[in-house]
């Protein structure tokens, strides 16, 4: 089981959300898609914790800045798919899509979910129910497709859409309140929108990132995962 913790990097441009995460049991830590040194050394400083491994959901700037900085900092290793060797910064463990990797005695799997980029993947903590989604799911919206086709990204959904739903997701961007209106326009069911907005608005206010909200609230809520099908997908990324 891990412990998460969120700290928001890039704060008023690009609203980047890195993790802290640690092993309940062995204490062991690391840090997921670190964008910015500052707001992430404060936080190790006020835990004492220096992290291991560093694990990299895709090679994008905005998820891998801190990479050789921190490395360097806490001597740790910095973990991402294989496909994208070339692309993160000071890579030293490659991963495969399926495979499990451990944290401590918290195992997580790698699920492969290409579309915003290729090589993008996603880290999944079954027994602590968490998803860490880097910029393929976002609360009540999804990521810009880059570089993958809209079927790969559709395709990406429905891995994500087939975990179960009480997994609480854990995105890389605050982009909620962009996303709200687009939200409420496709909705079938805007109390639950409105409700799931509330709790957002809410949480906002105190200072606290909009999540987590659980997959069963987003595959109601987010109109990406509410698409009955392929076409109506299509439909909606031209809203
Ligand atoms: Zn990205």
């Amino acid at each position: 089981m891990i412990n998460i913790t969120p700290i928001l990097c890039r704060a008023g441009t690009m609203d980047n959300y890195s993790y802290l995460i640690t092993d309940k049991q062995s204490n062991i830590s690391a840090l997921i898609d670190p964008s910015e040194v500052g707001p992430i050394v404060t936080v190790c400083q006020a835990k004492s914790i220096k992290p291991q491994y560093i694990l990299n959901t895709h090679h994008h700037f905005d998820h891998t800045d801190g990479n050789l900085e921190l490395k360097k900092l806490y001597n740790c290793k910095v973990v991402g798919n294989e496909e994208d060797k070339s692309r993160i910064r000071g890579l030293d463990i490659s991963l495969k899509k399926g495979e499990i990797f451990h944290i401590g005695s918290s195992q997580c799997q790698i699920i492969s979910v290409d579309g915003h980029t290729i090589g993008h993947i996603l880290y999944y903590f079954a027994d602590s129910k968490a998803l860490f989604t880097g910029d393929t799911l976002f609360n009540l919206c999804i990521g810009g497709i880059f570089e993958g086709t809209p079927e790969q990204m559709w395709n990406s959904i429905q891995k994500i859409k087939s975990l179960p739903e009480d997994t609480l997701f854990y995105p890389g961007h605050e982009y909620t309140l962009h996303a709200a209106r687009e939200a409420l326009y496709f909705s079938q069911n805007d109390k639950e929108v409105q409700k799931y907005l509330q709790t957002a608005q809410s949480r906002l206010a105190q200072g606290l990132p909009a999540g987590p909200f659980t997959l069963g609230e987003e595959k109601r809520c987010n109109p990406y995962l509410s698409a009955a099908n392929y076409e109506e997908f299509l439909q909606r990324l031209n809203y």
